[in-house]
């Protein structure tokens, strides 16, 4: 098989994840294991695993539960967050019906107060996120919560977390989370990548709900090969497309609108800086400290979201993020009603203007697609100044 054939039938395979998924988690639950619910990457994945249990990302990306959710929220929040919670009340999510338990984050307000309708729906163990990640108590307060997190999983599974478990998850999600940024340098490594913004979309949703995770590392493994078996061909030669870095709020199929419109008129998302994308692939859990929950509190409590303040990870991020992938321009996006991004993209925006010399466009939009038409002008009009 040539190498672009290989690339298309492991991306199927990826595509296919979700789905199997469900499979997967009914086994599970019939054979007594439980399901947790998460919404957010600060959510201890390693953690929720080292007790047994399977966690599974529920985030609202579409826009159809929205209406159900506006009978009891207001209309002018963010389109995630109605969107998460007019999954839950309408029970059309299979992933949140499996889940026993949802595991939320005091991260936005809108999420918290959130989680306190869905307590209705379902029982929710919120964990209390300091939001200035450097302040010296602040690392205390998180370990705090993940202690408590701890508690609470093993009663939910009857099963004690172990130090020895607790490594091996951690070694596992930093195996997976190594991978994806491989997988993004590899690909990044031609003037014309095999894998677009829009086929790279899947591989990291599947990640949120996929189980067998040295199943996930095998296929990235497979991936990042046959990425550089097309690379080392020249298939990836030619014309180079403009570069985009995408960064903002997260998106998955359904409100990947933004990235579908840069990708259709001819430009290339090359990566995500969101916490869809690289946020949380970044950075690693210490394999070699003493404590492996001191190290996965520090290392949760650095992710560079919006809802911390001051968030000067994400201009760092976003900096040593540019010139890896020679990025021409930024996409900052913003969903309606989600405040701390938008605010943020204002300083960030002439942060990078000013320092890198880069072109920024800021988009706030939600899961609609009545504003696509005005979007795509926005979005062939800043292509046409990268080219
Ligand atoms: S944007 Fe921030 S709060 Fe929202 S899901 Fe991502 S990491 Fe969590
Ligand atoms: S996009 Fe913004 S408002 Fe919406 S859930 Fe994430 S942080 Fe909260």
């Amino acid at each position: 098989m040539d190498a672009s054939k290989e690339i298309n039938h492991l991306l199927d395979g990826f595509a296919s994840l979700p789905e199997q998924s469900l499979a997967r988690l009914d086994e599970a639950k019939e054979a007594g294991v439980k399901v947790v619910g998460v919404y957010c990457i600060f959510a201890p994945l390693e953690i929720i695993r080292a007790a047994g249990a399977l966690p599974v990302g529920l985030c609202g990306k579409r826009q159809e539960p929205i209406a159900a959710a506006e009978a009891e929220l207001p209309s002018n929040l963010c389109p995630l967050v109605k969107s998460s919670y007019g999954y839950a009340l309408t029970g059309t999510c299979p992933f949140f019906m499996a889940s026993d338990v949802v595991l939320g984050e005091t991260t936005c307000d809108g999420k918290k107060k959130m989680y306190e309708a869905m307590e209705r729906i379902k029982p929710v163990h919120l964990m209390h996120l300091p939001h200035t990640a450097g302040l010296p108590h602040a690392l205390d307060y998180w370990r705090a919560e993940i202690e408590r997190l701890k508690a609470f999983l093993q009663e939910l599974t009857g099963q004690e977390i172990t130090p020895e478990a607790l490594r091996h998850e951690i070694d596992l999600q930093n195996r997976v989370r190594r991978l994806v940024v491989e997988l993004h340098r590899v690909n990044a490594a031609s003037p014309r990548p095999a894998i677009s913004g829009g086929r790279m979309l899947p591989i990291l949703e599947a990640k949120n709900s996929w189980p067998d995770l040295e199943d996930f590392a095998q296929r990235l493994e497979a991936l990042i090969a046959a990425v550089e078996a097309y690379n080392a061909a020249g298939l990836g030669a030619g014309p180079r497309p403009p570069r985009v870095l995408l960064t903002g709020t997260p998106i998955g199929k359904g409100s990947d609108k933004v990235l579908r419109l840069i990708e259709e008129a001819g430009g290339l998302v090359i990566a995500m800086e969101n916490c869809t994308g690289l946020k949380g692939a970044w950075t690693q859990v210490d394999q070699d400290a003493g404590d492996p929950l001191d190290a996965l509190a520090r290392r949760h409590l650095a992710l560079p979201c919006s809802c911390m303040t001051p968030n000067q990870g994400r201009y760092d991020l976003l900096e040593e993020l540019i010139p890896l992938y020679q990025v021409d321009g930024v996409v900052d996006l913003s969903w309606h009603a989600c405040h701390t991004y938008i605010i943020e993209a204002t300083p960030l925006g002439r942060h990078l203007e000013d320092k890198l010399s880069l072109p920024v466009m800021r988009l706030t939009t939600d899961y609609s697609e009545s504003d696509v038409e005005t979007l795509r002008t926005r979005v062939e009009a800043f292509l046409e100044m990268l080219s």
